[in-house]
């Protein structure tokens, strides 16, 4: 049958010209590419062997072939692995099947890093044989089927399929060398490639060039199931890059097998970058599933709870069926079991991390610590050993370096009650916020917590190290007995009627009315009552259209202030206005909004206008 011509997908066009423009300096990385998806190919073809033995025939042995001809120029990577049907030859190398990829693609710019990256994370591994070549050519034949199809393109925006014959099943990718890439068929060239890259693929890789014909170049055995003490760091960063398409080194790993009642080997990483969708619930996650080398599953979510998202790497079980399928995976006995061990082994790679090196901890941090918390909400078992980990920006340090509740404990004051902390929606708000005056003058320390998921971890973790954590803008803040009392009785006798009457004014809008002990500077803040939502959970919740408890806040004034000494021989006007103005600054100052901006701006002009102690009082809407 005569060829027909496809285009290429818009985006894949896109692509190929992003690809071979971005990563010319790079090039050798499409051998890579294409010896990963021969494996892929054979892990495949092994998993539907377990249901169908009758696919591996007499061709039994798996390996791939690399096929060096210099009189044609050509470098053939041959595989013998599951092939592909012209459907899904038409799905995989005509179109990219990665959804939001246009998206990445328009935000990508002139930088090549971000380029580099992008391509490795949108698996487009098969693209990158154009940049070494002029012509890819693939036959390809579906295990279990007769028809075999031939693609070939040119890179330029569109391709030709026809039906030929093909001997085995597998498939074979057939790159024209550009003249300046002629490097790539030259026998030592290619060992080094190979043995760089592609060292621990499970299968061998068998050179066909000049004088070599056949001759095994790599180790062929799956990394993991070698002595640890063989492998080295390039090993494992290279087997990381195969396994996680991220070509920026992890930031640490951990390789451990394990016998006894549970028996598998797990290999773990912690990557130096984010995935662009680390945020993306819906998007799969999790490590490689093997059952005794045989590849059963990518992304296998079950293994690790959701805030461990970011872990990348394998497991390979003893104890599993190997015809496990996702169904099972969700309530299998043994997956439950490994569960716990991984999440254990995860959370122990996590803190070598943390105290071996602290400044790539501080890396790590910065990429993941917003998912670790969530483990604080969703892993109670492991809540202890999670908040251990977490990093705080702090008053204690005006440059934003961050703390841990142990450097915090280490320097709790003897009278203090608890762990202080206040969150805001950034470290600007937080550290101008009047609810730390009272705080920072006792010389107190005080967490400032400003990621989005930080006021959920607060209202999970109630306590460190047997410390309440304590929210600085939430009830009756309890500084300690280092307030002097003996005037306190006084000041109550004279405030008492003056919070009363501000009640009065703000009633509907707070819950109450007293004196501050947390302000020295400000004349008011508002605080949460005691057992109500956080002011600022209230208002997440409202943003996110749900429905919030209504809690009303009570309002705090500072005895100390001017403002405050003014209220108790003002007349109603002047009390009214004052008040409304102490109220409004009060919700500004904590981020919020006023329901009559108008009005507060009138009377904050008239007081201005009339100077603070000058009376008559201040005339609105006259
Ligand atoms: P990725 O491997 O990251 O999915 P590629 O662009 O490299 O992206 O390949 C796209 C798809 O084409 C693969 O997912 C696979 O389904 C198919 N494919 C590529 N090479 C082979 C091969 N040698 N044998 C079988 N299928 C292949």
């Amino acid at each position: 049958m005569s060829a027909e011509t496809h285009e290429f997908q818009a985006e894949t066009r896109q692509l190929l010209h992003l690809m071979v423009h971005s990563l010319y300096s790079n090039k050798e990385i499409f051998l890579r590419e294409l010896i990963s998806n021969a494996s892929d190919a054979a892990d495949k073809l092994r998993f539907e062997v377990i249901r169908a033995p009758e696919l591996l025939g007499d061709d039994a042995e798996l390996a791939i072939d690399l096929l060096a001809d210099k009189a044609t120029g050509t470098l053939t990577v041959r595989d013998n692995g599951i092939g592909m049907s012209r459907e899904e030859v038409i799905a995989n190398l005509g179109t990219i099947a990665h959804s939001g990829t246009r998206k990445y693609l328009e935000s990508l710019s002139g930088d090549d890093a971000k380029t580099r990256q992008l391509i490795g994370q949108f698996g487009v591994g098969f693209y990158s044989a154009f940049i070494v070549a002029d012509r890819v050519t693939v036959l390809t034949r579906r295990a279990g089927t007769d028809a075999a199809v031939r693609w070939s393109s040119d890179g330029q925006g569109s391709y030709t399929l026809g039906d030929v014959e093909k001997a085995g099943r597998g498939t074979e990718v057939t790159l024209q060398l550009k003249d300046d890439d002629r490097e790539f068929l030259d026998p030592e060239r290619l060992r080094t490639l190979v043995r760089r890259y592609s060292d621990h693929i499970g299968l061998p890789i068998r050179l066909h060039a000049g004088a070599s014909s056949g001759e095994t170049i790599n180790r062929a055995g799956a990394l993991w199931a070698r002595p640890k003490a063989e492998i080295s760091d390039d090993d494992y960063r290279a087997f990381y890059t195969h396994l996680s398409h991220d070509p920026t080194p992890p930031l640490a790993w951990s390789h451990n097998r394990v016998e006894g009642a549970l028996e598998y080997t797990a290999l773990l990483y912690l990557p130096s970058t984010a995935p662009f969708d680390l945020w993306d619930r819906d998007h799969a996650r999790g490590v490689q599933l093997y059952v005794r080398r045989v590849f059963i599953l990518d992304q296998a979510a079950e293994l690790l709870p959701p805030y461990l998202r970011f872990v990348r790497g394998l497991v390979d079980s003893a104890d599993l069926p190997l015809n496990v399928s996702r169904e099972i995976l969700q309530s299998d006995r043994v997956v439950e079991k490994l569960h716990a061990a991984l999440t254990k082994r995860a959370l122990d790679l996590v803190e070598e991390l943390a105290s071996d090196r602290p400044d790539d901890y501080a890396k790590f941090w910065k990429l993941f610590g917003a998912v670790l918390k969530e483990g604080l909400v969703e892993d109670a078992a492991n809540r202890e050993r999670i908040a251990r980990l977490c990093r705080f920006a702090s008053t204690a340090h005006p440059d934003g370096q961050s703390v841990s509740l142990d450097d915090y404990i280490a320097r709790m004051k003897p009278d203090q009650s608890g762990i202080y902390y206040l969150a805001a929606d950034n470290l600007a708000t937080a550290k101008a916020s009047p609810h730390l005056e009272g705080f920072r003058a006792r010389g107190f320390e005080v967490l400032l917590l400003t990621d989005r998921v930080d006021e959920w971890v607060a209202l999970h973790l109630t306590e460190y190290a047997g410390k309440p954590l304590l929210s600085c803008a939430r009830g009756a803040a309890d500084l300690g007995g280092k307030i002097e009392t003996a005037g306190k009785t006084a000041e109550q006798a004279k405030y008492g009627p003056v919070c009363e009457r501000l009640g009065k004014l703000l009633d509907g809008r707070v819950e109450s009315v007293r004196l501050s002990q947390r302000l020295t500077e400000s004349p008011a803040c508002l605080v949460a009552p005691e057992h109500g939502l956080s002011r600022r959970l209230e208002q997440m919740l409202k943003q996110a259209g749900q429905s919030a408890p209504e809690f009303r806040p009570v309002l705090e004034i500072n005895a100390g202030h001017p403002l405050a000494q003014r209220l108790t021989d003002a007349d109603p006007t002047e009390f009214a206005d004052l008040g409304e103005l102490l109220y409004g600054q009060a919700v500004l100052a904590e981020g919020g909004r006023l329901e009559d901006p108008a009005g507060f701006v009138k009377r904050l002009n008239a007081l201005i206008l009339h100077g603070a102690g000058d009376k008559p009082s201040i005339i609105i809407g006259g």
